[in-house]
């Protein structure tokens, strides 16, 4: 147990040192949504090519804390070619552990399982969390931004 928790720090530590698919907006985006998580102060921009109900290509911009880096950066790893409803439905699982303390089935999460180290902190659940729902609301095509409040 005490292995794989250091595997999930390293995985959070690498992912917030050099974030994926950061810092850009896909080519031919067409869906953008944006999330502020006022506890902690993150900021992320979520932005994807949506077409024929598959996510394309996804990435993010903004500033947050490790947890919201690494989880966003996770998260577009993901993503990337899955169908939105493939996406909400990991979000659902994420969810279903982070919020409602329900198992984890960690072969369907796979690296995602680094941000459940998070499950204990209420606070950092919300930055875990933000780019998700910031993913979901590009998803819906909503314009409105995110809050985790
Ligand atoms: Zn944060």
């Amino acid at each position: 147990m005490n292995e794989l928790r250091e595997l999930y720090e390293e995985v959070i530590l690498d992912h917030n040192r050099s974030p994926r698919n950061f810092g850009r907006r896909p080519p031919r985006c067409n869906r953008t949504a944006h999330g502020h998580n006022p506890l902690c102060g993150d900021q992320v921009e979520v932005s994807m090519t949506f077409r024929d109900g598959v996510i394309e290509d996804i990435a993010f911009n903004g500033e947050g804390c490790a947890i919201t880096t690494a989880s966003a950066s996770l998260m577009t790893q993901a993503l990337k070619g899955r169908t939105g409803e493939e996406a909400k439905e990991l979000f659902h699982a994420m969810h279903a552990v982070l919020v409602d303390d329900e198992p984890p089935d960690h072969g369907r999460l796979g690296k995602l399982g680094a941000l459940l180290g998070v499950k204990d902190f209420p606070m950092r659940v919300k930055c875990a969390t933000l780019p998700w729902h910031t993913m979901e609301a590009a998803l819906s095509g909503s314009d409105a931004p995110v809050t985790t409040e």
